[in-house]
């Protein structure tokens, strides 16, 4: 290692040191002050507290980034980032353009799943996974499509150049039996048992490449078929650079999707844009250097919440289109216009540096998964204001913890290490939520003691295609 590294190291081990030592200070000063405190300044005291302790970490944060620059490493990154995915695109470009599509063994998928356009999009990708885990070429049926009559390919390019006909001398559903020429597959929530090559599966023989690379590595996986199944028609890819210049997208800039309408009260709560835009204020905030002008990007179903920010927030450069978000509301929601408008949506939102959300919605862990196509690891680019990241319908993959916990306080749970814990989500204030599946209690844990586990399984290696 350099200088540069070694000397960044120790700086950042004296840091937390330090930080530390001043927090302990700090809430001792606090305790100390006994009955007889006056209130005011004891909560100017705390307030300014929190502002050092914020740019403690920003500094540990600044020179962590720091850390990875002078390593030296950079550059093997982003090729290695860069073989990786070639590597993956390869083998589903092979996957899906077999020798003789007549004989080829086949996996049929219908995008008609009932539910919205991020959710056929995970639909398909979940069709295309157990597709690549079985060696089956992907026939997608589109035809009659909820957002487009003429299918999948009047914005997406088609998924073979050879092969796209259902047409078989054997049929079977899945399970089924694997002999059979043409295997239907239906939707993961009717299934059971679930197909192990689901997410979050990653395969095997990649997997020590990709988790090397990638801090979230089935996002990253994802990541990739959506790479490969979502590749713009001309007539869209123009639709995107046209909306792109036309609202002046530009970076530095933060996207938010803020998921209303029909969502908001069934299957998540209602989050008022003021929460949006701390999150928004806490990235711009971090930045080695304030930019020119705090700009956001905001997709909603909404169109009120776009106009409202530019009013509430005439100090940011708020884009946004809030006659796109019109066509997003439920009874408009199925057409031709709002196609565009989802998919422009999606494409603007993974562009951004950052992401401000709540990943209860399908749209925003899509504009997630297809973001990190652009970086080597961008898996902590968002803000959840609600769940942790998951795949709709994947297979169980519980915590594991690293350290124990012994409860100290009422609705903890206690831990010991390598129990293994289903996590219900991340209170983003240190601790997290889950039951610990050996003593089966439910409750609080400091959420830096279980982490997720990489779930690791043996798919096929596609030996034809180079490395
Ligand atoms: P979820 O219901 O939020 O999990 O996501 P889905 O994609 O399954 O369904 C929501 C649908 O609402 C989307 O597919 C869009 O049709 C529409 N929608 C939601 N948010 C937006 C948005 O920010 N922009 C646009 N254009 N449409 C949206």
């Amino acid at each position: 290692p350099s200088f540069g590294y070694e000397d960044l190291r120790r700086k950042i081990k004296n840091n937390i040191q330090e930080f530390w030592y001043y927090v302990t200070f700090e809430l001792k000063k606090v305790k100390s002050l006994g009955d007889s405190f006056n209130l005011d300044k004891r909560n100017q005291d705390v307030d300014d507290t929190i502002k050092d302790i914020w740019e403690h970490k920003k500094e540990l944060m600044l020179e962590l980034d720091k850390l990875e620059r002078v390593d030296g490493h950079r550059n093997w990154r982003e090729k290695e980032s860069k073989d990786l995915s070639d590597l993956v695109q390869r083998r589903f470009w092979h996957l899906q353009n077999p020798a003789d599509c007549n004989k080829a063994k086949k996996l049929t998928c219908s995008l008609n799943k009932g539910c919205g356009f991020g959710c056929q999009i995970h639909h398909i990708t979940y069709c295309f996974l157990v597709a690549y885990g079985t060696e089956r070429t992907l026939i997608l049926k589109s035809k009659g499509w909820r957002y487009h009559k003429d299918g999948w390919e009047s914005v997406f390019k088609p998924l073979s150049d050879t092969c796209l006909s259902a047409a078989g001398a054997s049929h079977s559903n899945w399970p089924g039996d694997s002999s059979k020429q043409v295997m239907a597959l239906p939707i993961v929530d009717n299934l059971s048992p679930k197909p192990k090559y689901q997410p979050p599966s990653i395969p095997a023989d990649l997997a020590p490449r990709i988790q090397k690379l990638h801090g979230h590595p089935i996002v990253w996986w994802v990541g990739q078929v959506l790479k490969f199944l979502m590749r713009p028609q001309d007539n869209i890819k123009k639709v995107m650079d046209y909306s792109k210049e036309k609202l002046n997208f530009e970076k530095p800039i933060v996207g938010i999707h803020v998921r209303r309408t029909d969502k908001v009260g069934t299957e998540a709560a209602y989050h008022d844009i003021d929460e949006y835009m701390v999150k928004v204020d806490q990235y711009f905030n971090q930045l080695e250097t304030e930019p020119s002008v705090r700009r956001v990007f905001i997709a909603s179903d909404d169109p009120k919440v776009i106009t409202n920010a530019r009013r509430r927030y005439p100090r940011y450069e708020v884009i946004g289109d809030p006659a796109v978000a019109e066509t997003a509301s439920v009874s408009k929601r199925y057409s031709d216009s709002s196609l565009q408008g989802i998919i422009v949506d999606i494409h603007l939102l993974s562009l951004c540096d950052h992401l401000v959300c709540t990943f209860s919605s399908q749209v925003c862990r899509v504009a997630y998964e297809i973001m990190q196509t652009y970086h080597v690891d961008a898996h902590d680019k968002f803000t959840s204001l609600d769940d942790v990241y998951y795949y709709g319908g994947q297979n169980p993959n519980p915590g594991a913890a690293i350290l124990d916990h012994v409860p100290r306080r009422i609705g903890e749970i206690e831990l010991r290490v390598g129990d293994k814990v289903e996590v219900y989500g991340n209170h983003w204030d240190g601790y997290s939520k889950g039951r610990n599946l050996r003593t089966s209690v439910t409750g609080l844990f400091p959420s830096f003691k279980v982490k997720n586990p990489v779930a690791v399984v043996d798919f096929p290696k596609y030996p034809d295609v180079p490395i």
